[in-house]
């Protein structure tokens, strides 16, 4: 299906449109129409090529709300009209111990993440949610609640849970002192949820604005 997307054609060039060809609905694929995505610093530094070498054109995005308009025939979990997000992956081996230890994200074979990874269905590489529509196995696809403000919790998807993540490995908890240095796009969420889960949290911070 032909998306309309921003991309990056090099690495000093700002994003400017171009459209491609998403995979045709498989199976076990959700076909989403994305309402909102996030800008991650990741995105920066992949269009930049500041890591690991960019291929171009790239269409960055990996904070993805939107809502199901397809599901392939082996899909019950979501259906037409679902509000869902897509982060950072977007496919992974399966097999390997970590995937069978829902660690996707350490995949021995190398897991695809949602932008700049190649893409096994169409030979070419991954494009993220700087885009219309995005086509994503059923088992990277999440259950967003309608209840939400969509466009906010489109940064959960990445910031969200890194922030998490970290907080919930350690069990924070009521009693526990929390501290996040730099109050920016992470550290901000990293406040929100050390407080929800009851700890005290105390911010490091050179800039007096966010004292
Ligand atoms: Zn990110
Ligand atoms: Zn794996």
């Amino acid at each position: 299906m032909k998306t309309n997307a921003y991309a990056a054609q090099n690495a000093t060039t700002p994003l400017a449109p171009f459209s491609f060809e998403r995979r045709e609905l498989g199976e076990h694929d959700v076909q989403i129409e994305i309402l909102y995505c996030g800008v991650c610093h990741s995105d920066l530094h992949t269009v930049r090529s500041e890591w690991s070498s960019t291929t171009y054109p790239c269409v960055p995005g990996h904070e993805i709300v939107g809502r199901v308009k397809n599901v392939g025939a082996k899909v019950n979990k979501f259906r037409e009209g679902d509000t869902v997000g897509v982060g950072c992956m977007v496919d992974s081996c399966r097999t390997c111990a970590n995937c069978k230890d829902n660690l996707e994200q350490f995949c021995e074979k190398g897991t695809i993440f949602t932008y700049n990874s190649p893409d096994k269905h169409t030979g070419g590489i991954t494009y993220g949610g700087y885009s219309e529509s995005i086509v994503v196995d059923k088992e990277f696809v999440l259950k967003i609640p309608k209840n939400l403000d969509l466009a906010a919790t489109a940064p959960l998807l990445c910031a969200g849970i890194t922030t998490y993540s970290p907080l919930r490995y350690h069990n924070v908890s009521k009693g526990q002192k929390v501290g996040v240095v730099g109050l920016g796009g992470l550290g901000h969420m990293g406040v929100k949820l050390a407080k929800a889960l009851g700890a005290h949290v105390v911010v490091f911070t050179t800039s007096p604005g966010k004292g």
